[in-house]
């Protein structure tokens, strides 16, 4: 029967499009090295018809599929089970910007773009697409969509569902559902477009969207500042959005241990600021008017900020090479978490106003029950979003911090979840998460999340065992 498939796959695909063996392993580990699957065979379809082709093939023949974009998910979500029975597809040679409607403002672009393609392709056409993330460089737009993904600019643009209008999807059945258009408004019926954005690939295979675009600004200003403590940081937020409205575009905070992390593992990487406070705030303002006005109004705001005590100590960028070094450090963390050793990660939101009291005690219980662990915290303040790591403390064995991640790992969502918190921010759940959903989420909505499963995936092919176990 898997002699079968693979026929018919090469058949639907081209031979050198169905990798296995060897040529396949790339494709079966997760960005953060945590789970390794097997697999029938790595699919690289071409278009959204041998997609679809490719996924009746595996109902005919009862096989698994996992869709993977760019493999960055930091869950565990692209990544096949142990079985060997499953086909992972993987959209990297669907990579056409199909086409951009500049009056309109959006383009269309196929899954297997990369982030970056598709934010260069609206600039080309003088246009922002501002979806950003650390990954963008090698994530592609249906991952993006898959995980409803985050970044930087969800403060002022939303996350990716806010910049979809329109979805192609290739349906677990294989079916192709065209809803690519490209509308501002279109009450239709049920809104099946934000039922697949993050769905984690397990209700079909998203093939390419219609995505919204926006002005290009004229100038922007970027700082990284000091401060004393998140409830400064949050004051700061509140003074920001006050004084600079929809210009502000990012605002980000880092612990000083996270960002020391990255010229330890990273030398050539240098901090604009002695990194002797406990937090640093990277702050970005966009202006569609001027320079002038641009630097005037985010320099009163930073006057304002160190009048109130709300920071210390400011690196304002001189150009924006210096705007993309300290946005360079900013991305850096994720890898510098990774070189320093094992981590347990957290992806947490909560109201902000509860963040600071939130770390303040959590950092004092782990202490107390994990002596010698660090909290490498940093994340989207702008969105009470943030990524809570806990490093394994200096010297211990891996082995012995992995045996005690999953009680530190409860004790931290337990506090999220008393705090109203979600034990999933931008990342999804994917493979790691299913367990804490489980614990965590209204039974209610659980039982509606399987029906829909069951209506749209009456097989359960579509990636099993990510989201709902
Ligand atoms: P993959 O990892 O390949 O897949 C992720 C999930 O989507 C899987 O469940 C997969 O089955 C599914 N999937 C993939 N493509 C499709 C498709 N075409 N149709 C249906 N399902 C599909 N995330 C954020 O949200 N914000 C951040 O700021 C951020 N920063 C990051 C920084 C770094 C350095 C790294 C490594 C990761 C970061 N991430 C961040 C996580 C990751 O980049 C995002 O989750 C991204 O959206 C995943 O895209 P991908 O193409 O790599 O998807």
């Amino acid at each position: 029967m898997s002699a079968d498939l693979l026929r018919a796959l090469r058949a639907i695909a081209g031979e050198p499009h169905v990798l296995t063996g060897t040529d396949a392993a790339p494709y079966l580990t997760d960005w953060r090295k945590v789970a390794t699957g097997r697999a029938l065979a790595v699919v690289r379809p071409g278009s959204t018809g041998q997609v679809r082709d490719v996924v009746r093939a595996c109902v005919a023949a009862g096989a698994p599929v996992v869709p993977q974009g760019g493999n960055t998910g930091q869950v565990a979500g692209a990544t096949p089970d142990a079985s060997g029975r499953s086909v992972v597809v993987q959209l990297g040679r669907m990579n056409r910007v199909r086409s951009i409607d500049v009056e309109n403002d959006t383009l269309v672009a196929e899954a297997g773009c990369v982030l970056q393609q598709v934010q260069q392709a609206a600039h080309a056409a003088g246009r922002l697409f501002p979806l950003s993330l650390g990954a963008e460089g090698t994530c592609q737009i249906g991952g993006n969509l898959a995980t409803n993904a985050g970044g930087t600019q969800v403060l002022r643009y939303g996350n990716a569902r806010e910049l979809a209008l329109g979805l192609e999807v290739v349906t677990a059945e294989g079916e192709v559902w065209n809803g690519l258009r490209a509308l501002r408004k279109d009450n239709t019926g049920y809104d099946l477009r934000d039922l697949y954005i993050g769905s984690e690939g397990t209700l079909g295979i998203i093939t390419a969207a219609a995505l919204k675009l926006f002005p290009l600004p004229v100038a922007q200003r970027t700082a990284l500042a000091a401060t004393g403590s998140i409830a400064r940081a949050v004051a700061l937020l509140a003074r920001a959005r006050a004084m600079l409205g929809a210009e502000l575009t990012a605002f980000e905070l880092m612990s000083a241990v996270a960002l020391r992390l990255v010229p330890a593992h990273f030398p050539q990487q240098r901090l604009p600021l002695p990194a002797q406070a406990p937090w640093y705030v990277l702050m970005e303002t966009s202006d569609t008017e001027s320079e002038a006005r641009a630097g005037a109004r985010f320099d009163a705001l930073l006057a304002a900020a160190l009048e109130a005590g709300e920071i210390d100590d400011a690196a304002l960028a001189q150009s924006v090479a210096q705007s993309n070094a300290f946005w360079h450090l900013r991305e850096s963390i994720t890898l510098a978490v990774a070189a320093e050793g094992k981590c347990a990660k957290h992806d947490i939101s909560m109201p902000t106003s509860r963040l600071g009291e939130f770390v303040t005690a959590t950092d004092a219980a782990l202490q107390a029950n994990f002596p010698g662990v660090r909290s490498a915290t940093f994340g989207h303040l702008g969105d009470g979003n943030l990524h809570y790591n806990i490093l394994q403390p200096a010297g211990q064995r891996a082995d012995e911090f992995a045996a005690a991640q999953e009680r530190l790992s409860a004790l931290v969502h337990e506090r999220v979840a008393a705090a109203g918190g979600s034990i999933s921010a931008e990342q999804g759940i994917g493979g790691l998460r299913t367990a804490d959903l489980e614990r965590f989420e209204d039974p209610v909505k659980l039982a509606l999340l399987r029906r829909v499963k069951q209506a749209l995936d009456p097989l359960g092919l579509m990636n099993p065992g990510k989201v709902l176990a």
